[in-house]
């Protein structure tokens, strides 16, 4: 085997040795997320990453949601807010990558294809931003509704709301739809019981489309719903360069134009050698780690703090 063989074939077993590694605390932790079906009893731990309201049983509470719910029934979210800047405090956004349920799946929906779609710079940017407005929108409805109850004038607006008012973004939810309703309805129909009133409800067909558009979206585009629709990642992004974690590149080692195969494996399509090489922590950077695993030189590694 020549030189450059040799070291292409460390550099793949490096990338697949991280990947492994990752895929596996993934795996873990869906079966944690989900492992009311097992008879384990509900956790007292709240986490900053999907999941989803619908389910009763469920064992980690997901940050946004109960945001959601507290506003919605006049408390002040503080227990979920804590679970936010702590988390990103002292991981950044590093739960997406190793443990959000919804971001597992699409990490192994990117399997499906050898080859992704690539989003131009200009598509990708604007795009970016579109999770932020989600954010805002979900919280100006969950704000203004807590405000106006408490104010005693909120009955006619949270009518209005309907189904939208507990949680306004869980009523759309990919997630929801994949953890919670889905599995619901295969159960339910299982024992003949599924509701034709919620078969034949507009906002389940547009709920089970959402959930096929983001899935199809993510074969193409890898982690498409966390880059560019995630209120939760968005959430987290802002906190994110704050974070005590963060990523080092050795300017010494790196080769940088010549080589650029961390950008090119980066599925957040983060501009890594445009970054401050002493420590960068993008709000986008999902801690994956697959671009350290990717250089050739090692010129990237982990920051703490
Ligand atoms: S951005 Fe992705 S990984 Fe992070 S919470 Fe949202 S779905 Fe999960
Ligand atoms: S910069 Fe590196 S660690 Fe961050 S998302 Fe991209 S590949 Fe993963």
């Amino acid at each position: 085997m020549t030189e450059t063989a040799d070291t292409v074939a460390r550099d793949d077993r490096r990338i697949f040795a991280v990947e492994t590694v990752r895929k596996i605390i993934q795996f873990l932790c869906f079966v944690l997320f989900n492992a009311a079906v097992f008879g384990l009893a509900p956790l007292s731990v709240i986490l900053p990453v999907v999941h989803s309201l619908g389910t009763p049983q469920k064992t980690i509470g997901d940050a946004f949601t109960i945001l959601q719910k507290m506003l919605y029934e006049n408390l002040f979210p503080w227990l979920p807010l804590a679970s936010f800047v702590l988390a990103a405090a002292v991981l950044g956004r590093s739960l997406c990558g190793w443990v959000c349920p919804f971001g597992f799946i699409q990490d192994l929906l990117v399997y499906i294809k050898k080859r992704h779609a690539k989003v131009s710079l200009r598509t990708h940017q604007s795009s970016v931003n579109v999770k932020y407005l989600i954010l805002a929108v979900t919280l100006f409805i969950s704000g203004t509704l807590a405000v106006s109850l408490a104010m005693g004038v909120g009955e006619s607006y949270r009518r209005a709301l309907g189904v939208f008012a507990p949680a306004p973004f869980n009523a759309l939810s990919p997630s929801d739809t994949l953890f919670a309703i889905l599995p619901r309805i295969v159960l339910e129909s299982w024992y003949g019981l599924v509701a034709e009133s919620l078969l034949a409800s507009p906002l389940l067909w547009a709920r089970i489309f959402i959930l096929g558009i983001f899935l199809l979206l993510a074969v193409y585009v890898p982690r498409s719903w966390c880059r560019y629709a995630c209120p939760h990642g968005a959430l987290l992004a802002v906190l994110n360069r704050f974070s005590f974690l963060g990523l080092q590149r050795d300017p010494v080692k790196c080769t940088k134009d010549g080589c650029r195969q961390c950008v090119e494996v980066c599925p957040m399509r983060i501009r890594i050698l445009e970054l401050p090489w002493e420590k960068f922590s993008d709000p986008e950077c999902i801690y994956c780690l697959k671009c350290a695993a990717a250089c050739p030189t090692n010129a990237i590694k982990p920051k703490f703090p």
